[in-house]
C-alpha cells in the first residue's frame, strides 16, 4: 500500500529480487489489458486516463483470476486492494499475511510523479532526476521510447491523491484492525527499502544467491 508515486513499484521490484514471491501489479495488469484490447482493458482505460479508480467488480475479478493462476506460489500484490470492498473481497478469498504501507509525504510524491517516465511494454519506470535512463528518453534494456503516462500528468495526479485519501486510507484502517498492517515512513525508496527488507526477512526466508568466482 502507499499513495500513487510512493514507490510501490520500485519497492516491489526490490522485494521480488530478494524474496521468492510472484509480483502482481494491478496497474501493470490493467495497462497490459489495455494494450491487448481485452474487454476489461477497454472498460478500464477511460477511468485510468481520468485518474479515477476502475470499478471494484472489474478489479476483484481481474486480481482473483490472476491469483488463481499462481495458486501454489506466495505472492506480492502491488496496487490492490485500493478500496474497502476490494480489501473485503480479497480477505474472504485470499487473505494477505502481511500488508506493507509506504508512508511518503504528499509534496514529495507530486514532485516525483511529474518526472516519471515509463517503458509501456514492460512497466519499467524511470525518473528524470532519481533514476534516469542511460540514454535520455529510451528504455535501458530494449532502447525503445519511454512515455509519460496520461495518468502521471499534473492535473490527473491531484485527482489520484484525492481518491487515495477518500478511498484508500480506509483500507489501512481495515488492515490495522486485522493486525497485519506494517507501516514504514520515508521520503525516498532508498530510505524505505532497508526498513522493508529488514522486516520482511523476519517473515520470509530471503533468496540465497550462489556467488561464482
Ligand atoms: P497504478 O499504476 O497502480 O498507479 O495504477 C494506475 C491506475 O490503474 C490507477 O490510477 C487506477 O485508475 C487503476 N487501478 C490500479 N489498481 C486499481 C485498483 N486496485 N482499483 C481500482 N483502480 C485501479
Amino acid at each position: 500500500m502507499g499513495p500513487p508515486g510512493s514507490g510501490k513499484g520500485t519497492i516491489s521490484s526490490r522485494i521480488i529480487k530478494d524474496f521468492n514471491l510472484k509480483h502482481l501489479s494491478s496497474g501493470d495488469l490493467l495497462r497490459s489489458q489495455i494494450i491487448n484490447k481485452t474487454a476489461a482493458g477497454l472498460s478500464a482505460k477511460d477511468y485510468i486516463d481520468h485518474g479515477r479508480l476502475v470499478p471494484d467488480d472489474v478489479m476483484v475479478d481481474l486480481i482473483l483470476n490472476e491469483l488463481h493462476k499462481v495458486e501454489k506460489h506466495s505472492w506480492l500484490l502491488d496496487g490492490f486492494p485500493r478500496t474497502v470492498p476490494q480489501a473485503q473481497a480479497l480477505h474472504t478469498k485470499e487473505p494477505a499475511d502481511v500488508v506493507i504501507n509506504l508512508n511518503v509525504p504528499f509534496e514529495v510524491i507530486i514532485d516525483r510523479i511529474k518526472g516519471r517516465w515509463t517503458h509501456a511494454p514492460s512497466g519499467r519506470i524511470y525518473h528524470t532526476e532519481f533514476n534516469p535512463p542511460k540514454v535520455a528518453g529510451k528504455d535501458d534494456i530494449t532502447g525503445e521510447e519511454l512515455i509519460q503516462r496520461d495518468d502521471d500528468k499534473p492535473e490527473t495526479v491531484s485527482k489520484r491523491l484525492e481518491n487515495y485519501q477518500n478511498l484508500t486510507q480506509p483500507v489501512l484502517d481495515f488492515y490495522r484492525s486485522h493486525g497485519v498492517l506494517e507501516e514504514f515512513t520515508g521520503r525516498y525508496s532508498n530510505e524505505l527499502w532497508p526498513q522493508v527488507h529488514k522486516f520482511l526477512a523476519t517473515k520470509i526466508e530471503p533468496i540465497q544467491y550462489t556467488h561464482y568466482q
